[in-house]
């Protein structure tokens, strides 16, 4: 007997994953409820399923603010709110591995899965980290903005050294427990130090490519050739302050301009850190119409740059969404990634190429942990 047309479509589609979005604030700190279609952001249900969006980790950001005592109950909250919103919709499934999202695919649900950001959230406990892999984590993004007690960050001046020997033991736990070794947002030195102590796949969730747009948190080409050797995953980050030079300097003349108005925003939502990140978000990206907002040209350049200096092997999406106030046009949202498709298709992409870009890469580093 054959398949349902249903089902054999179905079976066509690429499996997308995002190696990046930063939801979860809005879940657990707005109560938002992203099983509705959501005027604002850039990611909910109906739009990941509009958009073909299979599967998404699920960002358990952590701010700078929280530290001891704080910062693990922060991520422990985070990671509730996604798992409330699996145990209570049937259409998303919390996943930890590639045939999860495989078989919620093939069910034609959403796959939800699980990466912290921000490595200060196991407050320096290898127990707590231990209990974040079994709450379902499946990466952990060393550092955020800010470096932490054995771990430097790109763009933290004061913590921007290598790995400390806390560091190896955490990254070597992480290859055990078969978490994987997220490099977006470190430090050069911290870089280096991962790439030199971690015997399992390395990934950059969320970040570019240096060679085209000289941010901190893009990635060298000897870096890109590292993660390829190693076996790892680039997920590129689609924020047009990452992708563009021009952009980002009108970008961050905007934000001194809007200083005022950014302070007292998060005056308004003090102490509530993924409201306020959001609302500036919000408020500096309608402002951000008028710049030279690069195009989807623009982020395929970083895609295509990565896969000559990687291999099609080790290049996957980063999005950011939810986490950044301005996307290349046109891309709106979630439900952009069809013209995303179509402008990787024109540049000569295609079938197993494509889909391993898509999200197959993603998979392959999920299967490959232990
Ligand atoms: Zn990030």
């Amino acid at each position: 007997m054959g398949l349902a047309l249903g089902l054999l479509l179905m079976l066509q589609q690429p499996i997308v994953v995002d190696g990046h979005i930063d939801t979860p604030q809005r879940m657990l700190d707005m109560k938002t409820d992203i099983t509705a279609r959501l005027s604002d952001g850039h990611v909910d249900v109906p739009r990941m399923k509009e958009g073909g969006l299979t599967a998404a980790f699920f960002s358990i950001w952590v701010d700078a603010r929280y530290g001891p005592g704080t910062a693990f109950r922060r991520a422990l909250n985070l990671i509730g709110a996604v798992r409330a919103l699996a145990d209570t919709n049937p259409e998303v499934e919390l996943a930890t591995s590639a045939d999860q999202v495989r078989a919620a695919a093939g069910r034609g649900h959403v796959a939800a899965l699980l990466g912290v950001e921000g490595g200060h959230a196991i407050e320096n406990s290898l127990g707590k980290l231990d209990s974040l892999y079994r709450l379902g984590v499946r990466y952990m993004t060393l550092t955020w903005n800010n470096g932490n007690d054995w771990a430097g960050s790109s763009t933290d001046p004061q913590r921007d050294g290598g790995l400390t020997p806390l560091g190896r033991r955490v990254v070597r736990r992480m290859n055990e427990l078969g978490m994987l070794v997220d490099v977006s947002h470190v430090s050069d030195r911290t870089f280096w130090d991962v790439m030199a102590t971690s015997t399992r796949p390395v990934i950059a969730s969320h970040s570019s490519c240096r060679a085209l747009a000289h941010h901190p948190r893009n990635l060298s080409d000897d870096q890109l050739r590292a993660i390829a050797k190693n076996g790892g995953v680039v997920g590129i980050n689609f924020y047009p302050v990452f992708l563009d030079e021009h952009f980002r300097h009108q970008y961050e003349e905007l934000r001194r301009r809007l200083k005022p108005e950014t302070d007292a925003i998060r005056a308004r939502y003090r102490g509530r850190p993924g409201e306020s990140a959001f609302a500036v978000d919000n408020f500096v990206g309608e402002q951000a119409d008028s710049l030279d907002v690069p195009t989807i040209d623009r982020l395929v350049d970083h895609i295509e740059h990565a896969v000559q200096v990687m291999g099609i092997d080790h290049v996957g999406l980063g999005s950011d969404f939810d986490g950044i106030s301005v996307l290349p046009r046109p891309l709106k949202d979630a439900t952009s990634l069809p013209e995303l498709v179509r402008a990787l298709e024109a540049r000569g992409y295609a079938d197993e190429g494509l889909r391993k870009i898509l999200g197959e890469n993603f998979l392959r580093v999920l299967t490959a942990a232990p």
